[in-house]
């Protein structure tokens, strides 16, 4: 397992990791198989989307906060349970199949790090298993 380190530098932001995640791919020598991203936060997530308009991301996370505010009367005491929310609404996990030594995405799709509650020092912990 590879633990990428990722330093956000906003409250809220997607960030592309893409590229990361392929470079691990491709330093594996795997050709064939499945690549594991796990994310071992509670209040940053992990999701697939369109990662060539940036507006994309930005809307995400303009509904996410219409959906999950910040303020809500929440009880968790310590004060960012809508982070936790959006994590678990974005999930910590995805998994990606490796095809010819290359993540085989969709042709807009790229692999975003959902940060809630940052800026933070993160971890992105990537497994490829070949087959
Ligand atoms: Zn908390």
């Amino acid at each position: 397992m590879i633990r990428l380190q990722v330093r956000t530098s906003a409250h809220a932001e997607l960030i592309d990791i893409t590229g990361e995640v392929q470079d691990v791919v491709r330093q594996s020598g795997v050709q064939q198989g499945v690549c594991h991203v796990f994310v071992p936060h509670t209040t940053a997530g992990v999701t697939l989307n369109e990662n060539c308009d940036p507006t994309v991301a930005e809307d995400i996370l303009m509904a996410l906060d219409k959906v999950v505010p910040w303020r809500a009367g929440y009880r968790h005491a310590e004060g960012n349970a809508a982070a936790h929310v959006k994590a678990s609404l974005m999930g910590n996990s995805l998994t990606v199949f490796i095809r010819g030594g290359s993540l085989a995405l969709g042709t807009w799709q790229g692999i975003f790090l959902a940060e809630f509650d940052g800026p933070r020092q993160r971890q992105v912990w990537v497994k490829i298993v070949s087959g």
